[in-house]
């Protein structure tokens, strides 16, 4: 597939600005950014030639040489890694700090050790669906790793240090015959690392690092569902060999609600009403999540019926739109009756049914159905 032009890529003029590429680089990032369109092999590759003609154009020696020879011009090679933030990334919006890189890789240059970065956390937080809707600031608590103070992050016991590796001679890499051919892997020895601690540190047994832990601050935005994941870049697990940190993912599990079934932006819930108030139609109070409101059902209202509360549902975390609330009608037949009520109950039985069918629209059409049938 023939390489598109950077410029035409983001969109933007072959004179435009820094200021320029960086705006339309956030647009399109944002529309493409995986955490978006999950399952989308299309959006994925978007994103990533998003990024790279971002990469490119805003570095001025890569731009240079890129309006000079066109693609020729860059080394791929040389693309793509870099700007690893690394550190104590805060916790950006929900689709997570869109500079960060999501495609893991890490991996630096093919000489010396090999750089490896660090594993991606996950927590798990349990929020009401109160707290979904209206969005809430929390603090949780994650593992955190500090340079071991013992050996000062080597790894080795105190008065001693790690030597280089023999087998690797520090590469981390070893080329090994296999036939005609010669594969290169990792040195088995070291692990890559290019070293060996010959004596490890008592207090982090040759890690170099402690794990402790660490408060983070985590804003939940308004609208966010079940399952949606909120990322915290660079506070995962430390790296190796001075390579990346991961990403912690805080995925958000949302309660059973007493009340609400939640279905993407809308709230469903059920409403049950008195036999008279469905015949007789009038105000009934509906609870919605900001309180109840007050909504008229019409005379005749039948037991399952549906009445739409508009914009009363879920704002949604991505549209900002809000959604509506399905209110679902119970008929509820009278328990526990008085002798008194029974009586007027009998009354009324009567004067319906002298009525003919006309007061039993359900009755009507299910006799007809079973006429039908048996005819
Ligand atoms: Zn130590
Ligand atoms: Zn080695």
């Amino acid at each position: 597939m023939a390489k598109r032009d950077f410029y035409e890529v983001l969109g933007v003029a072959k004179n435009a600005s820094e200021d320029e590429i960086k705006k339309a680089y956030r647009k399109l990032a944002m529309k493409y950014h995986p955490d978006r369109n999950p399952d989308s092999k299309d959006a994925e590759e978007k994103f990533k030639e998003v990024k790279e003609a971002y990469e490119m154009l805003t570095n001025p020696e890569k731009r240079e040489a890129y309006d000079r020879y066109g693609h020729a011009g860059v080394d791929p090679n040389m693309g793509g890694g870099g700007g690893f933030g690394g550190g104590a990334g805060g916790f950006g919006d929900a689709f997570g700090d869109i500079f960060g890189d999501i495609f893991g890789g890490g991996r630096g240059r093919s000489q010396g050790p090999q750089v490896y970065r660090g594993a991606d956390l996950r927590y798990n937080l349990e929020i009401t669906l109160e707290q979904a809707a209206h969005g809430f600031d929390t603090t949780i608590r994650v593992p955190s790793w500090d340079k071991c103070d013992t050996c000062h992050g080597t790894g080795a016991k105190p008065g001693t240090s790690p030597v280089t590796c023999s087998t690797c001679a520090g590469h981390g890499q070893v080329r090994m015959q296999q036939g005609f051919f010669s594969i290169q892997q990792t040195c088995p020895k070291c692990h890559g690392t290019g070293k060996i601690i010959p004596e490890p540190c008592a207090a982090c047994s040759g890690q170099g690092r402690i794990k402790r832990n660490k408060t983070l601050e985590v804003k939940i935005p308004v609208g966010i569902d079940n399952g949606m994941r909120i990322r915290s870049s660079g506070n995962g697990e430390p790296g190796t060999n001075g390579g990346p940190s991961g990403d912690l993912y805080v995925e958000i599990h949302i309660k059973p609600h007493q009340v609400f079934q939640r279905e993407g932006d809308d709230l469903h819930c059920e409403m049950p009403i008195s036999f008279a108030k469905a015949a007789l139609g009038g105000e009934i109070e509906v609870p919605t999540l900001s309180g109840k409101v007050a909504f008229t059902i019409p005379e005749g209202t039948q037991s399952g019926k549906t009445f739409r509360l508009k914009g009363k549902g879920i704002k949604g975390v991505r549209s900002g739109f809000a959604g509506d609330l399905f209110c679902h009608v119970a008929v509820e037949t009278p328990v526990k009756l008085t002798d008194k009520q029974k009586d007027l109950l009998r009354d009324f039985e009567k004067s319906t049914t002298e009525g003919g069918a006309k007061h039993s629209p359900q009755t009507k059409t299910w006799r007809d159905k079973v006429k039908d049938f048996f005819e």
